[in-house]
């Protein structure tokens, strides 16, 4: 590739190439995004013009509210869940809890984003409202508290950056835990935390085999939650291309 680079330099641990090896492939070409818009290589999951790639956990229609550029939470329809499923992944995405500010803790703007379908990262308004640490805005729900309350008022539109290593399996058995990195509207609120199973209320929950990819869950918890603006990048290794 590059004709530049050497190869007389001492090899890199745990790796067929040499310090600044000249053929080692050179990074793939991204187009980064601009105003809001996804990179290049995204796998856009919801783009505000249609439910299309989204379905009820049953697998009939998406059966939320489609309007201006977002979707919101149709109460008491269930959860909807991405066609597209992921293992190791970026994920990008955009929600809004309702400006209209009603109930208290768990009981506003309660939503949520589940990796895989099972574990929950908590989509709450938790603008000054109280509510137990690892169940507010951002909290690996019922594992752990955000760093900080990065929330913006009400009704505004917020944005999750999610950095996913899936859990591994050999067989029943659990071969490594998930890790989570979340950005919440710039801000970081976990850094590479393992996940310790499974989300719930009032339970702790243990690892289950699954497949290594699963889909991107969105919780009808009965409050008018709006999401828009979501895409995945699948996560591959160094020299994949
Ligand atoms: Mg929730």
């Amino acid at each position: 590739m590059g004709k530049s680079g050497y190869d007389d330099t001492p090899m890199l641990p745990n790796s067929p190439y040499c310090v600044h090896d000249h053929r080692r492939p050179a990074p793939a070409v991204v187009t980064p995004g601009s105003d809001n818009s996804p990179p290049s290589d995204a796998v856009v999951l919801f783009d505000g013009t249609s439910l299309d790639g989204w379905q009820s956990a049953d697998g009939g229609d998406a059966p939320w509210q489609l309007a201006d550029g977002y979707m919101e939470v149709a109460p008491r329809t269930g959860d909807i869940v991405s066609t597209a499923h992921f293992g190791d992944v970026q994920y990008h995405l955009e929600f809004a809890c309702p400006s209209e500010v009603k109930g208290e803790s768990q009981g506003r703007g309660n939503s949520g984003v589940f990796l895989m379908s099972l574990y929950e990262i908590q989509v709450l308004d938790g603008y000054d409202n109280p509510t137990y640490a690892d169940g507010t805005t951002a909290a690996v729900y019922g594992e752990y508290p955000p760093l900080v309350n990065a929330c913006r008022p009400p009704g505004e539109w917020q944005t999750y950056d999610i950095f996913w290593t899936a859990p591994r399996f050999n067989g029943a058995e659990l071969a490594s835990p998930a890790y989570l990195t979340l950005v919440h509207n710039g801000v970081l609120v976990h850094h590479h935390v393992e996940v310790l199973g499974p989300t719930g209320h009032r339970g702790v929950y243990r690892y289950e085999a699954h497949p290594p990819t699963g889909p991107l869950r969105l919780q009808d918890h009965g409050d008018l939650v709006r999401y828009r603006n979501i895409w995945a990048r699948p996560v591959k290794g160094y020299d994949e291309g």
